[in-house]
């Protein structure tokens, strides 16, 4: 059987999500996913959706809903299920029309996230998993919070973040192995080393 890779076989989806190409981009906290999805972009025309970036513009927003958000993500904690879901969808939804992919950025963060994800909107085709060793990521997150201005990106909350990264987020990768959409890229190498790679996975597809 060939990898499904677009949600057009799902009779739940969202109706106007149709040969989307789904992708998936798993990796630790300052891994290097965004880095590698900007890059995406530009070369692709991919939609980009990060769930981070999507909380934080809810928070960026001073809702009540947003106040609640910030509480969560300065403990280094995941925000409940539903809400992410509800915000990937939505954001989806108003490119599905224009959007020839989607890289679903920092989700799924554990299990339930992935199969959640499939029931409402579609199955992924790919999951880049984004690969660098956890000093690694603390070096790069202490930097890049010198400049990022995210209240998460300071020591305890990256150790909670790390942790609760190889706990929750490392069975996702195992689990989408078995299915065999699993590409790992080692974003130790320099950036456009790191890209060489993930062009690849993506050029396969
Ligand atoms: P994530 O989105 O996975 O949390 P980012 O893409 O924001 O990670 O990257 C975290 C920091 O590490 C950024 O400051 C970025 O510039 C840097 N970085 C990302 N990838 C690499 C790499 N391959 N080599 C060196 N620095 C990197
Ligand atoms: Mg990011």
């Amino acid at each position: 059987m060939g990898n499904i890779c677009t949600s057009r076989d799902y009779s739940s989806r969202p109706d106007k999500i149709k040969d989307s190409k789904i992708i998936f981009v798993v990796g630790g906290p300052g891994s290097g996913k965004g880095t590698q999805c900007a890059m995406v972009v530009k070369k692709y025309g991919f939609t980009h959706l990060s769930s981070g970036d999507l909380l934080r513009a809810e928070v960026d927003s001073g809702s009540e809903r947003g106040k609640q958000l910030h509480a969560i993500m300065q403990k280094g904690e995941l925000v409940p299920l539903d809400t992410v879901l509800d915000m990937i969808k939505d954001a989806m939804i108003a490119k599905a029309d224009v959007s020839k992919g989607f890289l679903i950025d920092g989700y799924p963060r554990e299990l339930k996230q992935g199969e959640e994800f499939e029931k409402k909107i579609g199955k992924p085709c790919l999951l880049l998993y984004v690969d660098a060793k956890s000093e690694t990521m603390v070096k790069r997150l202490l930097k890049r919070g010198e400049t990022s201005g995210r209240s998460d990106d300071n020591e305890e909350t990256i150790k909670k973040r790390l942790d609760l990264y190889y706990k929750a987020t490392e069975p996702v990768v195992t689990f989408y192995e078995k299915r065999g959409i699993v590409r790992k890229v080692d974003s130790e190498l320099p950036v456009e080393e790191v890209f060489i790679q993930v062009s690849k996975a993506i050029d396969a597809l």
